[in-house]
């Protein structure tokens, strides 16, 4: 990124309007200098930045993108729905339809109600969970993301101790301390919060273990609480059903967002029939939350993860990234992990605890036309094609020689450091 480079320009007009510059997890403050802020526009599994840069995109909009930058059907469905009116008095036909399609397709669940984000939809879970059990205590994984509101966020501005109440801390996977907990909340116990996998950032990421799972479904059997699987992130990239549902473990609530519609706005919170009655007790709502657009645009998407292979594909294409990276980081002498379900990987080398190996692969991708990132785990979308994981293995067979020749001399990361002072 030059000095006159748009992106540069466009990030100096930005500190002066937006706090920071940036914020949230768009913000690029933690990814290599060489990573562009501002972006033009997307097609397909590529996208442009504001200085005309092509990039295959192993981000996908943070998950949002499932089949494709302006997927044609998706799109054509949304524009045509926004012709004939989007945010109105009431909502449209397609809200029952949509739902109808979701509790088809979500096997543990009877309902749905539709909002916007992921964290309205898991603040709804948890809300719906305190309804049904009149109980306050939630256990939660550490370094688990749920999402953004004072309950949940994992930066400390601003919230305040009673934001974070009533709130117990178990490890992932560790079924002694999920044990621990339970019995730490007593009968005061409303919900279970658990991710589909392992996804913390700046960490390996792990499979659920199946006892663990089970753990969590028991517990909430013997006392009541609900289980709730957040599948905000990983929803239809594993499954075309609930994530855990390939483990055989029900939830009794589900979170539903980012990819759903493809990139248009809209999220879900879906329930069995012990948490209808709680779900239909609570006042969530929003001026935005029965738009039609992002309905019909959901709809299309569903119809395309019903009636198409894209699952088996992006699986497949998963694998051939992971065997062909490994096969040329092991032909360069370096050792990356590479950890979490082969639709969204996350990398890491070993023996770099402030990421500075990370950051020079990422960047030299990135150099080649490859947008991945260094401590975040990534998302296939079904645009993408056998000839562009092969664009992406040659373009990491540059980059790992690059590295394996730099590797000796490469400058700290000044803003990971707080990773190697022990955070992680
Ligand atoms: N849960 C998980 C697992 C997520 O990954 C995210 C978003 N990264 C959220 C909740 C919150 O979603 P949103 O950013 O749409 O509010």
């Amino acid at each position: 990124q030059g000095a006159n480079s748009r992106d540069r320009q466009l990030r100096e007009r930005a500190e002066a309007v937006i706090p920071g510059g940036m914020y949230g997890h768009q913000a690029v403050g933690l990814l290599p200098d060489d990573y562009p802020q501002f972006f033009e526009k997307g097609e397909g599994a590529y996208i442009w930045d504001v200085d005309g840069r092509r990039y295959l995109d192993f981000m996908c909009a943070y998950g949002p993108n499932l089949f494709g930058y302006a997927n044609p059907q998706i799109d054509a469905a949304y524009v045509r729905q926004l012709g004939l009116g989007d945010t109105l008095t009431g909502p449209t036909a397609l809200m029952v339809e949509l739902a109808e399609a979701m509790v088809g397709m979500v096997s543990h669940a009877s309902w749905a109600m539709f909002c916007k984000n992921g964290t309205d939809a898991t603040s709804m879970a948890l809300t719906v969970a305190r309804a049904h059990t009149r109980r306050k205590s939630v256990i939660r994984a550490k370094g688990a993301y749920h999402g953004a509101a004072a309950w949940c966020t994992p930066r400390p501005a601003g919230v305040i101790e009673s934001d974070r109440a009533h709130q117990l801390f178990c490890d992932y996977n560790d079924v002694a301390s999920l044990e621990a907990a339970a019995a730490q909340a007593g009968d005061d116990l409303a919900c279970i919060f658990a991710a589909p996998f392992k996804h913390d950032a700046f960490i390996d990421q792990a499979e659920p273990d199946l006892a663990y799972a089970r753990k969590a479904r028991e517990i909430c059997d013997r006392t009541g609480a609900l289980l709730i699987v957040d599948d905000v992130r990983a929803g239809l990239r594993l499954a075309r059903d609930c994530s855990w549902s390939k483990i055989g473990v029900q939830p009794d609530l589900s979170t539903w967002g980012k990819c759903i519609a493809n990139g248009h706005p809209i999220s879900a919170l879906m329930g069995s029939e012990v948490a209808r009655k709680a779900a239909a007790s609570i006042y969530v709502t929003g001026s935005f939350w029965y738009q039609a657009a992002p309905m019909a645009a959901a709809l299309e998407t569903l119809r395309l993860v019903r009636e198409t292979d894209y699952l088996e594909r992006i699986t497949a294409l998963g694998q051939r990234l992971r065997d062909g990276l490994a096969e040329r980081a092991q032909a360069a002498g370096l050792a990356m992990r590479q950890t979490g379900p082969v639709t969204m990987r996350l990398f890491l080398f070993d023996d770099d605890p402030d990421l500075r190996k990370g950051f020079c692969f990422a960047s030299a991708l990135l150099e080649r036309g490859v947008y991945t990132h260094p401590w975040h785990n990534m998302f296939l979308c079904a645009a993408m094609a056998e000839a562009d994981i092969d664009l992406a293995l040659d373009s990491a067979e540059a980059a790992f020689g690059v590295l394996s020749r730099g590797a000796a001399s490469l400058a700290p990361v000044e803003k990971l450091a707080f990773l190697s002072a022990g955070a992680r």
